[in-house]
């Protein structure tokens, strides 16, 4: 190269006390990367549910800011409504970055298939392309992921789909229609269940079964309940103890309802979990099939923040952002 392509800064975000030194695109970088190789560049940021990929993408979007936007992958938060039963990242959490197709979708008009993500958010990487930023897609939902990549999507085959006896759907392609760079920030199973169960609790102690007793609607019907968000984990759970115990009929003194509450909280930490399991499969089945994931352990950091060891941020930063800010550097600049 006849030039630098990065320059580089010492980090103030996010936190002062780094000594970490981080890249940061210049406007002549960010006006180039992008044509090195015949096909666009982007940033895909992987994982289970609550493995802190949200936070990942904003600490890399923040080093490459103003020329980076963060595109959301998860099938529950494209769509308005339930902010705090699919954990969208609240807006200061997001430190000025945009987000794109996170909250955008009307719930009451269906599914938003893969096809339909395919086509939006193909449509968002171009146009974040044409004006020289880079695109960081981050989200959990594995099949958005590899329908909006491959280059040939069928919308007929479901790749995932594990109990078919389709042998197609045991084929994933690793032909991919941009030039990838896969950071999967992987936690241990045993750990990454222990703080999802305990976000459950946060949830709920920030208003989950309100927000949940809103969207819930005693005269819908199973034709009616099309929305999207049907399937958003503590929608089902809560909504069979809405029909027992409607909102605002509840007594605190009423035993009953009690048993009934801690069956769906106990319900909704198990199915966070089981999530979690099958996102870190597909993870496995698209690494397996050659997809170039590169794996973050993530572990030690959550292991810390679980025993509210202040250090967890200071570990994170080692061992989780510097080895990411490594690999997209490279990827830059290949
Ligand atoms: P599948 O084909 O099983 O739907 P996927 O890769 O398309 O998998 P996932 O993100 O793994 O998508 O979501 C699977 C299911 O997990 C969703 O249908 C929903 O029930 C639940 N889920 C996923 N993300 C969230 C979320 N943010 N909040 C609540 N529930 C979620």
């Amino acid at each position: 190269l006849h030039h630098s392509l990065l320059t580089f800064f010492t980090i103030s975000s996010p936190s002062p006390r780094t000594k970490l030194r981080f890249p940061r695109m210049d406007a002549a970088t960010a006006t180039t990367f992008h044509h090195h190789r015949r096909k666009d560049k982007v940033v895909v940021i992987m994982g289970a549910t609550g493995s802190g990929k949200s936070r990942l993408s904003v600490d890399l979007a923040t080093l490459f800011f103003p020329f980076s936007e963060i595109l959301n992958s998860d099938k529950m938060q494209v769509y308005s409504d339930l902010d705090i039963t699919t954990n969208k990242i609240p807006i200061h959490q997001r430190r000025g970055v945009p987000h794109h197709l996170l909250g955008e979708v009307d719930p009451s008009a269906g599914e938003f298939s893969p096809s339909d993500f395919r086509h939006r958010a193909g449509e968002i990487i171009s146009d974040v392309i044409n004006r020289r930023k880079l695109p960081i897609i981050v989200g959990g939902s594995n099949s958005f992921i590899h329908a909006l990549l491959v280059e040939r999507f069928d919308p007929e085959l479901n790749m995932f789909d594990t109990e078919s006896s389709s042998p197609s759907s045991l084929v994933i392609s690793s032909e991919l229609r941009y030039n990838c760079c896969f950071l999967w920030v992987d936690v241990s199973f045993p750990v990454l269940s222990e703080y999802l169960i305990k976000r459950v609790d946060d949830m709920l102690d920030s208003g989950m079964v309100d927000e949940l007793a809103q969207f819930f609607d005693p005269n819908a019907t199973e034709e009616m309940n099309r929305t999207g968000l049907r399937k958003a984990i503590g929608v089902p759970e809560l909504d069979g103890f809405f029909k027992e115990h409607p909102p605002g009929s509840i007594k605190d003194e009423d035993r009953v309802w009690k048993g009934a509450y801690n069956e769906a909280v106990r319900a909704i930490k198990d199915n966070t979990c089981k999530l979690a399991k099958k996102q870190i499969g597909k993870i496995l089945r698209l690494k397996k099939a050659g997809w170039d994931l590169h794996r973050i352990d993530a572990t030690e950091a959550f292991t810390a923040a679980l025993t509210s060891d202040d250090s967890w941020s200071d570990i994170w930063e080692r061992q989780v952002l510097e080895p990411s800010v490594k690999i997209l550097n490279c990827f830059l600049m290949e």
